[in-house]
Parts: C-alpha cells; sequence; structure tokens
C-alpha cells in the first residue's frame, strides 16, 4: 500500500503542493485526475523522492519512506515502480534487460551492475515479459519496440523488481485508445494479483471511470475525491446546482 500525508512544495513564489495526501491500498488502481499544472507530477516526483517535498510523511507497505537517505533509500526505491509518458527506458538496451537492470539503470554503475545478475535473476526477469505477453522481444533492443511495448516493457521491470507500489505518470499519453487500454488493463490485472498498489495519472476522465477503482483529483495543491463522476447527479441532493427557487412538480 502506498499512504501519503500531508506533502508541500514549493518551487519559488510557487506554492504548488499544500497538504497533498492519498491512500492507496494493496492490489486498488487509482486514477488521479486535474487540470494542466496542478501539480501531479510534482506529487509523483515527490513520491519517488526524486524530488524533495518540503514536509509531509510517505510510507509504503507500511513503512517510512520519506526519511530514508543513501543506501536505504536506492533499496527502498525498488518496490516503487515508475511508468512515465515519455517511454522510460534504457534506449540501447534489450527490453530484458531493462527489466533486470531496474533502478539501477539510472545509476553510474548500472553497466557494471548488469554483469552480475544471476540465472534466477534472468529467468525472474523472463517471467515478467511473459506476463506482459512480451517474451518473443525480449532481446530486442527497447527504442525498437512500439510505445505500447514500452510502457509494458516498464511494467515488468517493476513487477520483477517486487515493487509493491506502481506510479504510472500518464502512461497512455502518447499510445492509440486500443493500445491505452491495453496498458491500464494490464496495470489493473496485474495489480489485483500481485498486491501491488497502482496510481495513474490520466488526461481522460472516461479511462479513469472504465478502468480506476477510485477516483482521485488534484485540485489546489490537495488531492480530493473526483466529484465529475456519473453517480454525482444521483448523489447530489434536489436543488444542489444551485435553483434557489427550485418547486417540485
Ligand atoms: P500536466 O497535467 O500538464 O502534466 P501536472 O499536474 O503534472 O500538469 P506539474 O508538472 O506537477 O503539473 O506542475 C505543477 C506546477 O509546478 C507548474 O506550474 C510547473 O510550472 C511547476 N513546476 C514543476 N516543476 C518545477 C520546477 N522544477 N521548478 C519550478 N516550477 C516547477
Ligand atoms: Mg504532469
Amino acid at each position: 500500500a502506498l499512504e501519503a500525508e500531508g506533502l508541500w512544495k514549493r518551487f519559488g513564489e510557487r506554492q504548488v503542493l499544500r497538504g497533498a495526501s492519498l491512500e492507496v491500498a494493496a492490489g486498488e488502481f487509482v486514477a488521479l485526475l486535474g487540470p494542466s499544472g496542478a501539480g501531479k507530477s510534482t506529487l509523483f516526483r515527490c513520491l519517488t523522492r526524486l524530488e524533495e517535498p518540503d514536509k509531509g510523511t510517505i510510507r509504503i507497505a507500511g513503512h517510512p519512506f520519506h526519511d530514508l537517505y543513501g543506501r536505504r533509500l536506492a533499496d527502498a526505491r525498488r518496490s516503487v515502480g515508475v511508468v512515465f509518458q515519455q517511454f522510460n527506458l534504457v534506449r540501447r538496451l534489450s527490453a530484458l534487460d531493462n527489466v533486470l537492470a531496474g533502478r539501477l539503470a539510472t545509476t553510474p554503475f548500472w553497466r557494471v551492475a548488469l554483469r552480475r545478475f544471476t540465472e534466477e535473476d534472468r529467468e525472474r526477469a523472463a517471467l515478467a515479459l511473459d506476463r506482459v505477453g512480451l517474451l518473443p522481444q525480449a532481446h530486442q533492443r527497447a527504442d525498437t519496440l512500439s510505445g505500447g511495448q514500452q510502457q509494458r516493457v516498464a511494467i515488468a521491470r517493476a513487477i520483477a523488481q517486487g515493487s509493491r507500489v506502481l506510479l504510472a505518470d500518464e502512461p497512455v499519453a502518447s499510445l492509440d485508445p486500443a493500445n491505452a487500454r491495453r496498458v491500464l488493463g494490464l496495470m489493473r490485472e496485474l495489480g489485483r494479483e500481485t498486491g501491488l498498489a497502482v496510481l495513474c495519472t490520466l488526461h481522460q476522465p472516461d479511462l479513469a471511470h472504465e478502468f480506476g477503482d477510485r477516483i482521485l483529483r488534484m485540485e489546489g495543491g490537495r488531492v480530493v475525491p473526483d466529484r465529475s463522476g456519473a453517480d454525482f447527479g444521483v448523489a447530489a441532493p434536489v436543488g444542489f446546482l444551485g435553483e434557489p427557487d427550485y418547486e417540485p412538480g
């Protein structure tokens, strides 16, 4: 599970996060909506500690994540898988090596580390690729894969590194509708099977409604429940939409 509480982040004069809190349960798929510039990507970067929040707490699978540094932070980061809009793979590595290297690929020593993987590590990576339907492409270079395939490699990478949380920031923004559905369906399915807590920003509300177990919105630097859904009209009391002189019948 993922629990974030009271996250604040400011860039210069601009207060982007103002006490953003959210929880994603294990196996749950939560969609995050909100206008451009609302701070969704900033929230994600704070949740991975690529950006330091000014204040607030983050717990991953019950363990504090906000106060880790150095080696312990590097280790804990493995439990947070990421999928971004700009396919975040090492372009010149094969699909399999991308899954193997995982977060190592972002450190200066990943080429050395790659040679140290065991046969068991390779089997685990191949199994993860199989789960996302990409075993036939295991030895293909990442930059020769389609956009949808690259996102599926990123999902396989999260599974293989044993992530408890998957943060997907607009993972389907560059994909056609059919591929978008396939990638989202895969994230939801694997999340349920493996107990991964999935938090996924989307720009299309229809996809959020189709795939989200729950929908949240980023508003004014905070995270609030989404109220744009079809159930809003049912839940709202008569007159709620502001007809002061409304008379029944
Ligand atoms: P979109 O839906 O377009 O992806 P978003 O909700 O992801 O938008 P962010 O990328 O988090 O929005 O940006 C939120 C605000 O924070 C923007 O006004 C942006 O300019 C500002 N911002 C983000 N990162 C930085 C930074 N490193 N330095 C200064 N300002 C930043
Ligand atoms: Mg963004």
